[in-house]
């Protein structure tokens, strides 16, 4: 087993690749289809790829990147959290949600975070590492295989709200997206992906101005209707300031049907107050039609300084937004039992995680 993965290659590194090698073009094909359609567990699995390219395969490239060490099931909606071990040793999570139609994969992107928001537990130990391509991949193919391949049980949405801050790992999130969407590889739909970043002004700006990212989704954690909260809850924002952020939200080519999603974590007595979705309101302004408003209450995770709001206080907060005619949603995150809710995915101790094993 060597240090190359396939899965760092977009389709147009892995046809050259696979050139380089002296093998035909079509060997790409066959491969993908092997490692993205037909989701197979090994190298023996491609039985169509002739036995010495396997051979080499083998010998030269590594075929996970992850190793499942431990899942847990929510007893209440059915979402699985997943704790993985990668080569070095470090863990990440992901989580599965299955939803009415459709089944949702919250991913991760960085062993830790530096972007420091203060309700989120991911963020304690600061950051690690970035994850490569084949990491974020992996999460989507591995957990693919274990909920099973009948239709029924595809995964149709990405959402990338897991660990770490995604634009901060800006080259392999990007590539991650080409693959996910690229027909000739996972061909997910461009639609079912968003990107959820903190508001780091300068790569939302390069996003959307890259031609080689695929257009997905943007959801942006605003959490604050004003710059003082924003910045008491997220010391980025000292740099990258709420109105500017605003500002650029407003001017992005957003392609039509795509609304740009503003998180905002409810935390009790800080931004959870009637005055708080006034301002909220404003702050959106008359633009209203390009954004979606999710409402998150905070769960509370060991020694977090804040409250869950309750539960009259964030329908109030919800009905304020909609008496301004703004699109607004109120997530009872999923996987609370397990921990597996926004803002508490962690690296772990694998031995702290011992509920269910594989
Ligand atoms: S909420 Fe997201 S961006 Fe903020 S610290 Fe947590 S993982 Fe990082």
């Amino acid at each position: 087993m060597g240090n190359i993965n396939l899965k760092n290659f977009n389709y147009k590194e892995l046809k050259n690749w696979v050139i380089e090698k002296g093998w035909k073009p079509f060997r790409a094909d066959q491969i993908a289809k092997w490692i993205y359609t037909k989701k197979v567990n090994s190298y023996d699995e491609m039985t169509d790829v002739s036995k010495d390219i396997r051979k080499y395969l083998k010998e030269n490239t590594e075929f996970s990147s992850l190793e499942l060490v431990s899942y847990e099931k929510s007893n209440i909606d059915g979402s699985i959290k997943f704790l993985w071990k990668l080569k070095d040793g470090n863990t990440i999570e992901s989580v599965f949600i299955p939803e009415n139609g459709h089944n949702t994969l919250c991913i991760s992107t960085q062993v830790g975070c530096a972007v420091g928001c203060k309700f989120c537990f991911t963020t304690k130990d600061g950051l690690i590492r970035n994850l490569t391509t084949a990491e974020i991949v992996d999460q989507y193919l591995q957990v693919q295989r274990f909920v099973g391949l009948e239709p029924k049980k595809r995964i149709s949405n990405i959402v990338y709200m897991g660990m770490g801050e995604p634009l901060a790992n800006y080259e392999n999130v990007k590539k991650s997206v080409q693959i996910f969407t690229d027909k000739k590889l996972a061909g997910l739909s461009n639609r079912k992906i968003t990107i959820s970043s903190s508001g780091i002004l300068h790569q939302i700006r390069k996003m959307y101005e890259d031609k080689e990212f695929p257009q997905v989704r943007l959801a942006v954690s605003l959490n604050a209707p004003d710059q003082k909260i924003r910045e008491e809850i997220m010391p980025i924002s000292q740099t990258n300031k709420l109105e500017d952020l605003m500002k650029l939200l407003n001017s992005l080519p957003v392609k039509p049907g795509y609304r740009i999603m503003l998180e905002y974590v409810l935390l009790k007595g800080i931004n959870d107050r009637p005055s708080d979705a006034h301002k909220l309101a404003r702050l959106i302004g008359k633009n209203k039609k390009r954004f979606k408003v999710n409402l998150i209450p905070f769960n509370p995770y060991p020694d977090s300084i804040y409250e869950r709001p309750d539960e009259k206080d964030v329908l109030k907060f919800q009905k304020i937004l909609w008496q301004y005619d703004i699109g607004a949603f109120i997530r009872w995150s999923k996987g609370q039992d397990i921990s597996a809710a926004c803002g508490q995915l962690r690296k772990k101790e694998i031995n702290s995680f011992v509920k269910i094993h594989s």
